[in-house]
């Protein structure tokens, strides 16, 4: 990371996410003086381009970024990052008159962006979204729900997929759009989830809002693509967060076994206790080799979707059993709601279903194998 950005996430960590981490999770809302402070610091243009106004951070720079702020408030760093990965989408498919209208906005921290796509009948299973865009005339009727919207009660602008043609053409017949909150779309109570609390997570109603044609993000009945895309790329980014999750907890947890003393010497000097943290410190750096190999590969044009995937499934795993050895060690002060390690325990095992659950990265990277094996005996079947 260049001086100037280092500089800028090491004062917004300590300025502001130390302040708002606990705050943020308990009431499951970001205090209103939360976006005034982390816009102040300019941290919603991060990977935002320079000629839009934002920093222009490299992926791998990008990757630090999150990391580092997920240590202390993975809640946080995920409503940067969807913020990011919304205003990704724009850049790629939007068009340049969008572009402008949106990016620079977005880099000030001035317009809140979000993304739209799962559905109450559509999670994994994309290709089955249900919400309707018909077209009429220069513009589209959207109409339907969408569930697990993160940043919608923040959100001014959100990134939808919805469907622009029969429910039997499935992937085909799925088109992308950037909506505007003042165009009548309606946001839901925030949902009370277990992981990841305060990140303006709730519903999104779709009832007859009027969407300009000039709006769609690349083309009619073409969305589908871009959006799995968007989202492999973007499970880079998350696995980072699910990395800072693991190392927040190690932190927190091998200060308190050198700390804490029982039988008349620190917890630590107890391989039982020292163990299970050296294997994770051991992980974390495993998969932190990883993500960087897949941020730079991204950065040189490279398809990085098999990596993405692998980093997605180890970092949240890794966060799990991390979070789970942290409380471990830290007995009964780890169990208490008010203590970090124990709020990382369940945003990590939120950080196993948001952006695609385990189970979605496996089908991925077995599916990619097979491929590989086939290839390499000559089966052709
Ligand atoms: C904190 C959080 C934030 C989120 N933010 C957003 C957001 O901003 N925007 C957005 O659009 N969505 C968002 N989501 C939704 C998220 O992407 C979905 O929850 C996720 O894709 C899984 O979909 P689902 O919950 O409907 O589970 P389902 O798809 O119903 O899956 C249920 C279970 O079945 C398994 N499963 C499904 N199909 C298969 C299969 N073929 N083989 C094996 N197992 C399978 C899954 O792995 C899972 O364990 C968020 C979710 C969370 C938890």
């Amino acid at each position: 990371m260049s001086c100037d950005v280092s500089a800028v996430v090491s004062s917004f960590v300590e300025k502001v996410v130390s302040r708002y981490a606990e705050r943020v999770d308990r009431e499951n809302m970001a205090p209103p003086g939360f976006f005034r402070d982390a816009a102040g610091q300019g941290v919603f243009g991060l990977p935002i381009p320079r000629e839009y106004g934002g920093w222009g951070l490299p992926f791998p720079d990008f990757m630090d970024a999150l990391r580092l702020i997920a240590r202390e408030s993975p809640s946080i760093a995920h409503i940067i990052f969807v913020h990011s990965m919304s205003a990704y989408f724009v850049e790629k498919f939007g068009s340049e008159e969008l572009r402008k209208e949106i990016l620079p906005a977005a880099a000030r921290g001035e317009r809140i962006l979000a993304l739209a796509f799962t559905e109450p009948g559509a999670g994994s299973d994309l290709a089955s979204i249900e919400t309707r865009a018909e077209r009429r005339g220069d513009a589209y009727v959207l109409e339907g729900e969408k569930l697990f919207t993160t940043n919608a009660l923040y959100a001014d602008t959100f990134i939808i997929l919805a469907r622009t043609g029969p429910l039997e053409a499935r992937h085909k017949a799925l088109t992308l759009f950037a909506v505007d909150k003042a165009k009548g779309l309606e946001v839901g109570e925030p949902l009370d989830i277990m992981g990841f609390r305060g990140t303006g997570l709730a519903r999104v109603f779709l009832r007859g809002v009027e969407v300009p044609a000039t709006r769609v993000l690349g083309r009619e009945n073409e969305g589908f693509k871009p959006a799995v895309v968007g989202l492999g790329v973007g499970r880079l980014p998350f696995a980072s967060i699910a990395l800072g999750i693991a190392e927040g907890a190690l932190w927190e947890a091998a200060r308190w076994a050198l700390e804490r003393r029982s039988f008349g010497r620190p917890i630590f000097e107890n391989q039982a206790i020292s163990f299970p943290l050296a294997e994770v410190a051991a992980e974390v750096e495993a998969v932190k080799a990883l993500i960087r190999r897949a941020a730079e590969l991204h950065d040189k044009g490279e398809n990085i979707l098999l990596l993405t995937s692998m980093a997605k499934l180890l970092a949240a795993r890794l966060a799990v059993k991390a979070t789970r050895v942290a409380v471990q060690v830290m007995g009964g002060r780890g169990l208490l709601s008010t203590s970090k390690v124990s709020r990382l325990y369940r945003d990590a095992k939120a950080a196993e279903i948001a952006e695609g659950t385990n189970e979605v990265q496996l089908m991925i990277i077995a599916r990619d194998l097979a491929r590989r094996v086939k290839a390499r005996h000559g089966f052709n079947h």
